[in-house]
């Protein structure tokens, strides 16, 4: 095998990435050859929620294909226009219950705070594209409230900083937050979820690795990749920095029509994240959000590939397979469907 570099990228080149991020249709288009008029729909969901995707993505799709599995996920299509019944803007009832400060306290144990809204990429299949993040006053963010109320519940063992995505925010931001949450008295473990490692590899720069392994806190960083094409070299050697600093290293997926509905597709998923050093924890069903349903897998489908993935992979490799329902004390695997 290769010997691969565990150094974290220099300090501070994400910002720069981050700012160069496409956020013209046209242009990603015209960057793959793609510019012959035939997908340059722009649906009025445009508006909302607009295109924006990172260099370093851009140049892992292929040129010339229009059903790319990268290009699928990013690219704005006139279905999004569509509405579909089932399909809502708030699928999993996060609006309805509205969040004090930001902060879901859904299942036991766990409490998982919004801390920011911005994405470094915008997901087409995204249950939180309606999300009023404007709102929660991002553009000042002050945690006190969340954290307050996290600090009063002794049963809150693990914080999971979700958004948008947490690693968009700034060193500084991080640091505040940190001594924040080494702060809590029962804390036991933090969890991260982001999709910045694999869109904007980066961002696994020196002050990122030296915040995590300062936190003081075992930590769990769940990253987001829907296609073994998301993992290159750049997201490997991310990936390994990360894992120096002694996270245990996760991946969550959603399963997405013409991106990864195949056994083919996620078996190399499973194959490419573990010799990533990441292991496959959650293949999630789509969150039924309004523009959104050209990327739904029925649950018959998608049942008969999670078996047919079982029989291929070692267990530890077969993520499982759940879907979001409200009122349920968890995820839902797919031996619980009904
Ligand atoms: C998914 C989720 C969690 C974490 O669930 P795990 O099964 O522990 O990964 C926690 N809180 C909320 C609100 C969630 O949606
Ligand atoms: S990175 Fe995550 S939160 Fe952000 S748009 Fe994509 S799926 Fe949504």
């Amino acid at each position: 095998m290769a010997k691969r570099s565990n150094a974290p990228w220099p300090a501070g080149l994400w910002r720069k990435d981050l700012g160069d991020a496409v956020t013209d249709v046209d242009e990603l288009l015209r960057l793959l050859d793609l510019d012959d008029g035939s997908l340059a729909a722009t649906p009025s969901a445009l508006r909302g929620f607009p295109l924006r995707v990172p260099r370093a993505f851009v140049d892992r799709m292929g040129c010339g294909d229009p059903a790319d599995p990268l290009l699928r996920q990013v690219l704005p299509v006139a279905k999004e226009d569509e509405s579909v019944s089932g399909f809502t803007e708030d699928p999993v009832g996060e609006l309805l219950s509205s969040p004090v400060d930001f902060v879901l306290h859904k299942y036991q144990g766990r409490a998982l705070m919004i801390v920011t809204g911005a994405c470094a990429v915008h997901c087409r299949y995204c249950f939180r594209r309606h999300f009023p993040y404007a709102e929660a006053g991002t553009a000042t963010p002050d945690w006190d409230g969340a954290v307050d109320r996290i600090a009063s519940d002794p049963t809150i063992s693990e914080v999971i900083l979700s958004g948008g995505d947490p690693l968009a925010m700034t060193d500084s931001q991080l640091e505040v937050l940190g001594r924040k949450l080494a702060a809590l008295p029962y804390l036991e473990r933090l969890r991260i979820h982001t999709r910045l490692p694999i869109v904007l590899p980066r961002r696994v720069d020196g002050a990122l690795t030296s915040w995590i392994g300062g936190l003081g806190l075992p930590t769990i960083v769940v990253v987001h990749a829907n296609h073994a094409n998301e993992i290159d070299d750049d997201v490997r050697r991310a990936l390994a920095a990360l894992a120096a600093t002694g996270v245990t290293l996760l991946n969550q997926a959603v399963l997405l029509a013409g991106v990864n509905d195949s056994v083919d597709a996620l078996s190399d998923l499973s194959e490419s994240l573990f010799a990533s050093g990441v292991l496959p924890y959650y293949l999630h069903m789509l969150d039924p959000v309004s523009g959104a349903a050209h990327f739904a897998v029925s649950d018959d489908e998608a049942k008969r590939l999670h078996a047919e993935v079982s029989a291929l992979l070692p267990g530890y490799l077969v993520p499982r397979l759940v879907r979001e329902l409200p009122g349920a004390p968890a995820k839902v695997g797919v031996d619980l469907w009904r």
